[in-house]
């Protein structure tokens, strides 16, 4: 049976060095709940090293997590790669960090947390997570789908780190799984504002770096339960399944 899901699928945490160190695993999850999201995806800077935590705390308190990362190409093109896995999301974020270079300066770019359960510093990443990484567009798309991930060009209608303006148009061979524009942009007009986007599915999500932001874009999808599977089925539309 299909049913409609509220969804948010870019969220960053305190791992990310531009977000609010609130953003932990507890409150994302109690701030996910008041504002009704069925399913959420974390998805970090060239990072996934908090997915895991995330995912239980949304486990024990009725709300899906997807494990993701938020990948910037060398092209710096924003990527969100998003998966079923914490293990596939820790398997793409190992070739990521093979391809990433730099020491975070936390004066400069922000403190980057990896969480634990209780909300509580297990440790700073030292990567530049906020560096561009030297994968290709196509690297990045190919290396998620052997991972049986999700390829989505993130926030395509922002001047900064969207496809569409780092490139001027998306490339017909690339072979994303969809799109993804701000909360700025009604997705009802995303098409007609943006035709660079053509055909391709499209969701929006609220890209939160505050505890305030989370939800205030969603894509509502129905689909028979709020897993990756059903997620990729409702952007090809298969048997039912879709974007509303
Ligand atoms: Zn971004
Ligand atoms: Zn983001």
């Amino acid at each position: 049976m299909l049913k409609e899901f509220k969804a948010d699928l870019h969220v960053h945490t305190c791992l990310s060095p531009c977000a609010d160190l609130e953003m932990s695993p507890r409150k994302i999850i109690r701030r996910s709940r008041e504002v009704h999201l069925g399913l959420i995806a974390v998805c970090d800077h060239n990072s996934a090293e908090n997915t895991a935590v995330v995912m239980r705390e949304g486990r024990r308190n009725g709300v899906c997590v997807l494990p993701g990362l938020e990948i910037c190409s060398r092209e710096e093109v924003h990527v969100l790669a998003l998966f079923g896995e914490p293990e596939q999301a820790l398997a793409m974020q190992a070739i990521v960090y093979a391809h990433l270079s730099g020491e975070n300066r936390p004066e400069l770019f922000g403190y980057q947390i990896v969480a634990t359960e209780a909300d509580e510093v297990l440790g700073e990443n030292p990567r530049r997570l906020i560096g561009a990484t030297r994968l290709g567009l196509t690297d990045i798309v190919r290396a998620t789908h052997a991972l049986n991930g999700l390829s989505l060009a993130a926030h395509v209608d922002r001047p900064a780190n969207g496809i569409l303006n780092q490139l001027g148009f998306i490339p017909a061979d690339l072979d994303l799984d969809g799109v993804e524009v701000s909360y700025r942009i009604p997705p009802a007009v995303a098409r007609t504002m943006l035709p660079g986007i053509a055909n391709r599915p499209c969701i929006t999500s609220s890209d939160a770096h505050r505890l305030d932001d989370i939800g205030r874009a969603c894509t509502v999808f129905r689909m028979a339960a709020p897993t990756l599977a059903e997620v990729a089925r409702a952007l090809k539309g298969v048997r039912g399944r879709r974007i509303l």
